[in-house]
């Protein structure tokens, strides 16, 4: 039985686990959320420890420590364009553990009660974490090494992918019935090896772009797990918590494939079907115009409406806090400029706004694609610094392209258009953009953060 205090201990975690959700919602308030998280996550491990009655403090403490040092580093370490592959490892880190707490109840269910008296509905709860743990567990490191680039990034598909992963699901649900009518650590075992494999099968097929979408699918899976092993263990506080990263995940995937056009299971099982969710990546030889700083400089310095567009390549080159630098001096020559921020520029929700943040962007130059969509048309210059998918037409006029039905931001609208980018590859989806060959579009080559600067140094000479 738990103690009162250690009630009211996991209902305060619990509390700081709903406000720090609130508080990630906002740019303004993320950093408070995170931190509001992080202090009902320690919250609710201290009192375990002095709640309950344990056994194996010694190595459990050292497992803390190890787990807490590689965390710390991890955290520190990891580039901004990193992140999703620490998410995925972090997400999946979490589905293994609750499928091996799962495995460890089974085998007390089945060593020590006798499993006439183990309610249904608790096999069950076991049979789902086993199974749906190490989904999330294989699933996320397959996205990790996806991510890194350990293996490649295109769906790998072979034949009788389908038929191997239709098998294996049914076997699992068979596996999962089977332990509840006859419970046996085996079958939990062979369950885990079995959702192992599923989780491989499952992310294979998946195409680069996708992944990170994925990655927050199996963060709603690892949510829902850590639920089931609260049910399992009687623990109200996991029950809340898996239950919050369960919906938070789902709402995120939703989101998340809704800003890209696509639907959920055609980001699964698209490859399947046949026809890469990744085009091709080739450069085009195709004539540009391009030009150098001074000349770009010259076409702000003469405009009086600017939108900057940022993406993936501007994160890369780590030019954020030039371009303020250089936002702030057009606004200080009286050139109205604003950001436009696409909902799935960079690699990860909200990388833009976070990118942007650190280099102290004023939260009001911000403009969401829905709220500035609708102004390229009186728009002097779009500046493009990195982004491509998030601008390109094919979007809204190739169907079979990847990113068909995506909306993006109406850079094509603009009176001119200036993309700062270091060649003529592709972005992400691996399709070209046809905005980079429109006689209103010169390109401006180079590493963003060099070409900024020298752009910087151009706009202030005029
Ligand atoms: P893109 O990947 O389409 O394009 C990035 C561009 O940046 C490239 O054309 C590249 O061109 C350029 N670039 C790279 N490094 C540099 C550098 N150092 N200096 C200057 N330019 C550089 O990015 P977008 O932000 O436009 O689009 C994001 C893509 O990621 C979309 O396809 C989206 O669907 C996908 N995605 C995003 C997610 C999210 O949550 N944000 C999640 C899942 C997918 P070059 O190599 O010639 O320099």
């Amino acid at each position: 039985m738990t103690p009162t205090w250690a009630q009211i201990a996991y209902l305060v975690a619990a509390v700081c686990f709903i406000l720090a959700l609130k508080g990630l919602s906002s740019p303004k308030t993320a950093r408070t959320g995170n931190l509001i998280g992080a202090v009902g996550a320690v919250l609710a491990c201290v009192t375990v420890f002095f709640a309950v009655d344990l056994d194996h403090e010694v190595p459990m403490l050292a497992a803390i420590a190890v787990g807490s040092v590689a965390g710390v580093v991890g955290a520190q370490r990891v580039q901004m364009t990193q992140m999703p592959q620490l998410v995925a490892l972090f997400n999946g880190v979490g589905g293994g553990a609750a499928a091996l707490v799962a495995l460890l109840e089974l085998h007390e269910v089945v060593a020590l009660s006798g499993f006439g008296d183990v309610p249904k509905f608790d096999l069950a709860a076991i049979a789902f974490t086993i199974l749906v743990g190490s989904v999330s567990f294989a699933g996320s490191l397959v996205t990790f090494a996806k991510l890194q680039e350990l293996m490649t990034t295109r769906p790998v598909l072979f034949p009788g992918l389908p038929v191997a992963f239709g098998g294996s699901l049914l076997a699992g649900i068979g596996l999962s019935v089977l332990l509840v009518v006859d419970p046996s650590l085996w079958v939990g075992v062979v369950l885990a090896l079995l959702g192992l494999a599923l989780g491989v099968l499952l992310v294979l097929p998946v195409g680069g772009a996708d992944v990170p979408i994925v990655i927050s699918l199996l963060n709603a899976f690892t949510g829902l797990t850590v639920a089931a092993g609260g049910y399992v263990l009687g623990n109200t506080l996991l029950l809340v918590a898996g239950t919050l990263v369960g919906a938070a995940g789902t709402l995120l995937t939703k989101l998340m494939a809704t800003a890209m056009g696509r639907s959920v299971l055609n980001i699964l099982f698209g490859a399947l079907k046949g026809g890469s969710t990744l085009g091709a990546g080739e450069a085009s030889d195709r004539p540009v115009r391009s030009a150098g700083p001074e000349d770009i400089a010259i076409l702000l310095g003469y405009a009086s409406r600017v939108i900057v567009i940022p993406g993936y390549g501007l994160a890369v080159a780590q030019a954020q806090h030039t371009l303020r630098e250089l936002v702030d001096v057009l606004g200080e020559k009286g050139i109205s400029v604003e950001y436009a921020i696409h909902p799935v520029a960079g690699r990860m929700p909200g990388h833009m706004n976070v990118l942007l943040a650190e280099a102290q962007v004023p939260y009001e130059q911000l403009k969401e694609m829905d709220d500035i969509n609708g102004e390229f048309k009186q728009t002097d210059v779009v500046l493009v610094v990195g982004a491509n998918d998030v601008v390109n037409p094919a979007a809204k006029t190739t169907p079979g392209a990847p990113i068909y039905g995506m909306p993006i931001l109406n850079a094509d609208e603009a009176r001119q258009i200036v993309f700062m980018k270091r060649s003529m590859r592709p972005g992400f989806a691996g399709i070209e953009n046809e905005l980079l060959f429109d006689p209103k579009t010169t390109l401006l080559f180079g590493d963003a953060k060099e070409t900024m600067g020298k752009l910087l140094a151009a706009v202030k000479a005029i």
